[in-house]
């Protein structure tokens, strides 16, 4: 199940992908929404997930044809129950390039909020954190619509790499620090507050899913951090290997098929 995924239809190219577990959530949302009010509420549920989902995908889009407007290759977006990932083939070491591409994700987000502001104006009633009063009507569901996606561009910039927030923070790091450098702080602070907003969710709010996020945040953090830190060290491997050979200096160890003599 974990790394299975449905391979749905192709944007520009950019393959977009369901991983397994997002039937369940499926599965989940309309057997929820069948228990309050039955087909209707079904239907209204998935609806619900279906424009959510698309909005993730559109954000996504988002770093994605910034990235192709740079040059670089996206394997695919990746659609999973905590939110969508773009994989892309290389991720650029130019800070200006990486903030573009990065910032371009919320801004999608933002743009789409503002757009139903103007149609729709705003809630009357609105809390941040709750999005259960909405009527199911054209109005509320734009609403909720504009509603989620404030809530999603805020949370994205949140400064907690390798979310969209930590990643800015890393780009402008890297302005003034080797790349590394830069990788290994923007981690570090996501990592404090990756673990300050975990515990202030589940000790505060009770929000348990929301806990679990921010803990899976903070081990993605690491991962990528590691995977930047491995490159730098093949990478300058093959400059030493390169620097040698230039430098017309013989290979340390005498190849093995010397003749003796
Ligand atoms: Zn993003």
């Amino acid at each position: 199940m974990l790394g299975w995924s449905i391979n749905l239809f192709r944007i520009r190219g950019i393959q977009l992908a369901l991983h397994g577990s997002f039937l369940l959530l499926l599965a989940y949302v309309a057997w929820e929404g069948w228990q309050s009010d039955g087909l209707l509420g079904a239907a209204w549920s998935v609806a619900i997930l279906a424009a959510f989902f698309t909005c993730i995908v559109l954000h996504e889009l988002g770093h994605c044809f910034t990235g192709m407007h740079y040059g670089f290759g996206v394997r695919r977006i990746l659609l999973m129950p905590i939110g969508g990932m773009a994989e892309f083939e290389s991720i650029p070491r130019e800070p200006a390039k990486e903030l573009l591409m990065t910032l371009a994700g919320p801004a999608v987000n933002f743009a789409i909020a503002g757009l139903l502001w103007a149609s729709f104006g705003l809630p009357e009633t609105f809390s941040f954190w709750s999005f259960s009063n909405y009527e199911a009507s054209v109005t509320g569901f734009a609403h909720l619509l504009l509603h989620w996606n404030l809530l999603m561009g805020c949370f994205n910039l949140s400064p907690v790499f390798p979310m969209d927030g930590g990643r800015v923070l890393r780009a402008l790091l890297a302005t003034k620090m080797p790349y590394v450098r830069a990788t290994f702080w923007a981690a570090t602070v996501g990592k404090i507050f990756a673990v300050a907003a975990a515990l202030i969710a589940a000790i505060g709010f009770e929000a348990y899913l929301t806990a679990f996020l921010f803990g899976f945040i903070f081990f993605a953090g690491e991962t990528e951090y590691r995977a930047v830190l491995r490159r730098e060290r093949e990478e300058e491997h093959w400059r030493e290997v390169m620097a040698l050979f230039q430098s017309g200096r013989p290979p340390e160890s005498p190849p093995l098929l010397e003749t003796p003599r």
